[in-house]
């Protein structure tokens, strides 16, 4: 184990990542074949081009190609009058055609900047660049049957398009290395270029890392981290790899250029390979696609149909909504939260967007995060127009905040009608007093002790009787006015009959017990209409 943080201060960290996302297309990049490789059987979803079949030839799915501009837009970068693609060569089983059509020099997109906030305050990083680029199959390595292990190879995601954004080693802490990924992320989801679910693969995140003494110019040698499979385990996996350096460079030992892995159960970085045996990939123009002129007036519509990107989102909450800033990073944060609230609030603009925010932000999202970390929400069946509909209904008092809360989660899981569950589960509120007050009668008969105390004017235990009560009505009362009949019930009980002491002071009288509270609860009617 790697002692706690040794002469982290002696040495800044450098660090640059390398994301690679799955572009959110119905086929793959170069054939027609599906990209939804999630559920299907291995090898169902391929064809002789993604197989590489001889005198095949690839035909660039439009999508993808839009999916990056709209990304390289996004991200202030330039797009070039002429992109090329160029052949990336190695051999290796998950790679068909032995080589990648990628793109080499000349990217789609360069030059960007993003702005994201950590801890320290707001960091800006530049953009590479963001390039489009097929994936590889998929390699499965297990035990075969006579104990030798096989691999097995599944053509599903070969030909799959797949977008490299590549940042400046500009970064200078973990924190801000997963504060970009988890930022990149939101954009992508706003703009509708990926999925980009770590848990499934869509969205992969290298981290380059290395140290160079504080004060200095020239960077030390970098090592290059994969495997990391949530937004957590980059911050830990870069965490380890700054101290594990530290520590070396503290020792004396020379650091290796490599690529390691992150092992997220024993929490450290091992040895994949050297980049001694990095490969020269022999990249060359690809003779089988001409080079991509991005139509001017094609590149401002898809300007033109941006949403707006997170970052303006956040202020605009902050600003318009009145949200505190973590609120609105909360809610931003989150696609399928941003979707519920813009629709709740258009269904019904009379109602406080904060108020709306909250029901989001609180119980949606915690109900959301239960199908899945990361996952896309919009697997939630939450309508905007519904959920417009329980924020009426607890604000008007026709069913209690907590009912509410059982309502949202109903209808998050099944997707029905929020007045036919209120129905169903018979959840409408009871404000009524003629019922309230039969049911305080029976909570103050079963409980005398509780009473005697409430009248010794141990106040608390209103709460205690209320709960009570709640809890006889299923939750249906209104517990605000269950609590004013109870009020009003102590309050008459204190003017009392003959014994006439007020209930603070008559408190150590056991006979106070089946005094007035007690003795008026035979009579509901008369308590319910006396004020
Ligand atoms: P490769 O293609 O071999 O991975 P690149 O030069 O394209 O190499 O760099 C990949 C990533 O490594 C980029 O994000 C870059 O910012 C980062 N990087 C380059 N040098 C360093 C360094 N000394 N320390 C940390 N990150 C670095
Ligand atoms: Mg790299
Ligand atoms: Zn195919």
């Amino acid at each position: 184990m790697i002692a706690e943080r040794p002469a982290r201060t002696r040495y800044e960290p450098v660090i640059g990542i390398e994301i690679h996302v799955q572009l959110r297309t119905a086929s793959k990049m170069f054939c027609g074949c599906s990209t939804d490789s999630v559920e299907a059987p291995p090898n169902t979803l391929t064809c002789p081009v993604c197989l590489a079949m001889p005198g095949t030839l690839p035909v660039i799915n439009r999508r993808a190609v839009e999916h990056v501009l709209a990304t390289g837009l996004a991200l202030e970068a330039e797009i070039p009058e002429v992109t090329r693609w160029d052949r990336k060569n190695y051999f290796y089983p998950d790679l068909p055609k032995s080589y990648q059509i990628s793109q080499y020099d000349l990217p789609l997109s360069a030059r960007g900047r993003l702005t994201f906030d950590t801890s320290e305050g707001p960091v800006i990083v530049s953009i590479t660049r963001a390039h489009l680029e097929e994936d590889t199959a998929r390699l499965i390595h297990q035990p075969g049957a006579d104990g030798q292990r096989v691999s097995l190879v599944d053509f599903n995601r070969s030909g799959v398009p797949l977008m490299e954004v590549v940042t400046e080693p500009e970064l200078h802490s973990a924190e801000a290395a997963r504060r970009y990924a988890e930022e990149l992320r939101m954009l992508l989801l706003a703009i509708g270029a990926s999925d980009a679910a770590m848990e499934n693969g869509q969205m992969r995140v290298e981290a380059n890392v290395s140290l160079r003494e504080r004060g200095t110019e020239p960077f030390g040698t970098r090592v290059e981290v994969k495997n990391m499979n949530s937004f957590r385990s980059v911050e830990r996996a870069i965490e380890f790899e700054i101290d594990r350096q530290a520590q070396a460079l503290d020792a004396g030992e020379p650091l290796s250029q490599e690529t390691r892995g992150w092992d997220d159960a024993r929490g450290v970085t091992y040895t994949m390979r050297s980049k001694e045996d990095s490969h020269d990939y022999r990249y060359f123009p690809e003779p089988d696609l001409p080079p991509l002129r991005p139509d001017r007036a094609w590149l401002e519509r898809i300007r033109a149909g941006l949403p707006e990107l997170p970052a303006a989102r956040r202020a605009r909450y902050r600003d318009e909504v009145g949200l505190s800033a973590y609120d609105a990073a909360v809610l931003a944060g989150d696609a399928g939260a941003v979707a519920l609230f813009e629709s709740a609030r258009n269904a019904d603009p009379g109602l406080s967007a904060k108020r709306i925010a909250n029901w989001v932000t609180g119980e949606y999202l915690r109900l959301a995060k239960g199908a899945g970390p990361e996952s896309t929400t919009s697997a939630t069946r939450a309508d905007g127009v519904q959920l417009a509909r329980l924020v009426r209904l607890v604000e008007e008092g026709a069913i209690s905040g907590t009912n509410g809360k059982q309502v949202l989660e109903r209808h998050v899981a099944t997707g029905e009608a929020v007045d036919a569950i209120v129905k169903e589960l018979g959840l409408a509120q009871i404000s009524d007093e003629r019922p309230l007050v039969a049911a305080i009668d029976d909570v103050v008969a079963a409980n005398p002790t509780a009473v005697s105390d409430l009248l010794a004017g141990k106040t608390q235990v209103l709460g205690f009787l209320t709960g009570q009560v709640m809890k006889a009505t299923r939750g249906q009362a209104n517990a605000a006015k269950v609590r004013e009949l109870l009020e009003r019930r102590l309050a008459s009980g204190a003017q009392g009959p003959t014994e006439g002491a007020p209930a603070g002071s008559t408190g150590d009288d056991p006979g106070s017990t089946g005094g007035p509270l007690g003795s008026t609860g035979d009579d509901p009617g008369s308590i319910g209409s006396r004020d």
